[in-house]
């Protein structure tokens, strides 16, 4: 095994991980070594072909088909430079007052986090498209949405030159998407901080990391790792966990801190979705434009939102529910489907959790609550309504029964589309908001961290992602992630004077 010094680890380059290391930039400035260690590949632009197969297969974990333990869930989360960021839709919102007074996290306070959010908004570019960049697919679900009397609120979207390849889900081939792998990554390289590819942390021990670095396979995607391939034992004073909810908890767990810390892997949450079509007599540019531009908040009332999307065609035949002619006909007419994605508002319950099995691979629990059942339910009958309401000839929804309703039992919605249909395992449903694991709160009883991202009792050790979340956010939460990844760097480097005292600059 090699070995190997840093001042600071980092672990994860998505959206927490590539926040702490921007802000970072000044301990590298002064002589200090900064890495960052991504378990995934770092891809050159024109690898980015848009080609679903191989890049679900570049660019997420297990090609975007997560499955849970039941098996009734599949989860998408990113396994590259920038994490989820590169394949993420760049809408970008910050949290309500009401979910962050919710959360009572001590020393957390809503004031803060949207100052945090408005400044890294600012960074990325974050704009509300002009009304020619809307495309019909959001036109549509607007004009639903008053047909029914309800306000859909335009999505703040982070790209820079957005040419409306519809392809954000798959990595943007244009580079217009303003995700961590072309903005704080970037920044952060220049300001001296190393970034290691390839770069699997295996363990955590104490101020000390386990690292398997690994060649890429033939025809993968994706440039060589710097370091050569191999086992190396790394040197770290101190620690910063950004491995995303899931990877975050996984990388704690088998690295044995589970006894000292009873909620780790605990209070997982991730907005459960089903996808909805609507089948109008004309072409939708759907598959032109930005594909995400407007939602419906109904998380107070109802606890589910609404949002436009744009899924291409594996995946569309993936979830709509049923097989043979109906199915067939649905996908035949995949150029005249309005698409809407629905959101279930889940809640941390007792059981939804993460884990490892014995090779330490992560393992996710998670279990469908009554009321997460309802809200999809409630969700599917307004997606309807909005469909009928912009003129669709015939929906599917997969909590109808029978899953295709007619325009003529418009207003039979409610009798049609119940919680009852839903059958876990057989109704396809993802999720891609992956949030807690590692929760903040105030003692080792109630939580992981404190609201700075400092695990309980191991001074060196930090968390700065996705699983900080006590609770679900209800909204799109990578601002969110990133404005609490900033406290956690802010508090590393307030604290790494006494943490790094005694070191030299670290350079190995
Ligand atoms: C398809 C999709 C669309 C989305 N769209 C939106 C959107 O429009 N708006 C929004 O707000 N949010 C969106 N999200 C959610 C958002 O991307 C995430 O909430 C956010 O990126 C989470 O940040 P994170 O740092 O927690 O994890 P990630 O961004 O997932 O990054 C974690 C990184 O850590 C790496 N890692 C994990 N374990 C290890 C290890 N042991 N060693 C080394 N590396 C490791 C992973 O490979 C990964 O690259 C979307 C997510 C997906 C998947
Ligand atoms: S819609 Fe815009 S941001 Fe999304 S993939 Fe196309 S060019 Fe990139």
């Amino acid at each position: 095994m090699r070995s190997a010094r840093c001042d600071v680890a980092i672990i994860g380059s998505g959206a927490g991980g590539g926040t702490v290391a921007q802000a970072l930039i000044p301990l590298a400035t002064q002589g200090r070594r900064v890495i960052v260690f991504e378990q995934g590949g770092r891809l050159e632009q024109a690898e980015f072909t848009g080609i679903e197969t191989e890049m679900a297969e570049s660019l997420y974990e297990d090609g975007g088909g997560f499955l849970t333990e039941e098996g009734t869930l599949s989860l998408a989360f990113g396994r590259t430079f920038g994490g989820s960021t590169a394949v993420y839709s760049g809408t970008s919102l910050v949290p309500s007052a009401r979910v962050i007074e919710a959360w009572a996290v001590p020393g957390l306070t809503h004031e803060d986090l949207v100052s945090r959010c408005e400044r890294h908004a600012a960074n990325n570019g974050v704009h509300l498209l002009p009304p020619e960049q809307i495309n019909d697919n959001n036109r549509l679900f607007r004009e639903g949405c008053l047909g029914i009397g309800l306000e859909a609120e335009q999505f703040p979207v982070n790209v820079r030159g957005c040419r409306g390849a519809s392809l954000c889900n798959l990595g943007c081939p244009n580079g217009a998407k303003q995700g961590t792998d072309r903005v704080q990554l970037p920044a952060a390289e220049r300001g001296g901080v190393e970034v290691v590819t390839r770069a699997e942390v295996r363990r955590i021990g104490d101020r000390r990391l386990v690292i398997r670095v690994e060649r890429p396979g033939p025809g993968e995607k994706g440039a060589a790792s710097a370091w050569p391939a191999g086992e190396y034992s790394v040197e770290a004073p101190i620690v910063v966990v950004a491995g995303g909810s899931v990877g975050s908890s996984a990388l704690l767990l088998r690295s044995g801190l589970g006894s000292a810390l009873p909620r780790l892997g605990e209070g997982f949450t991730c907005h459960p979705a089903l996808i909805l079509v609507g089948e109008h007599e004309r072409e939708i540019t759907n598959d032109v434009g930005h594909p995400k531009s407007y939602y419906l908040d109904r998380s107070v009332e109802e606890r589910f939102v609404l949002e436009t999307c744009m899924y291409f065609p594996f995946v569309t035949a993936k979830n709509l529910t049923g097989f043979g002619p109906d199915h067939s006909t649905m996908m035949r007419s995949f150029r005249r489907l309005q698409m809407i994605l629905a959101l279930a508002c889940d809640r941390a319950t007792q059981g939804n959790r993460i884990s490892v099995d014995r090779s330490g691979r992560p393992r996710v629990h998670y279990r469908f609550t009554p009321e997460v059942r309802e809200a999809l339910a409630a969700a599917n009958r307004a997606a309807a309504r909005i469909f009928f309401a912009a003129g669709a000839l015939r929906v599917h929804a997969p909590l109808a029964n029978p899953p295709l309703l007619a325009r003529d039992e418009a207003a039979r919605i409610a009798g049609r589309i119940t919680a009852t249909a839903f059958i876990p395992g057989k109704t396809s449903i993802s999720a891609a908001h992956l949030m807690g694991g590692c929760g903040m709160g105030s003692s080792p009883t109630d939580s992981v961290t404190d609201s700075w991202g400092r695990v309980h009792g191991l001074p060196w050790l930090r968390i700065a992602d996705s699983s900080l979340f006590p609770d679900s956010l209800e909204i799109n939460p990578y601002l969110t992630v990133m404005a609490l990844a900033d406290r956690t760097a802010n508090a590393v480097l307030e604290d790494a004077g006494r943490l790094l005292a005694n070191r030299g600059t670290g350079l190995s």
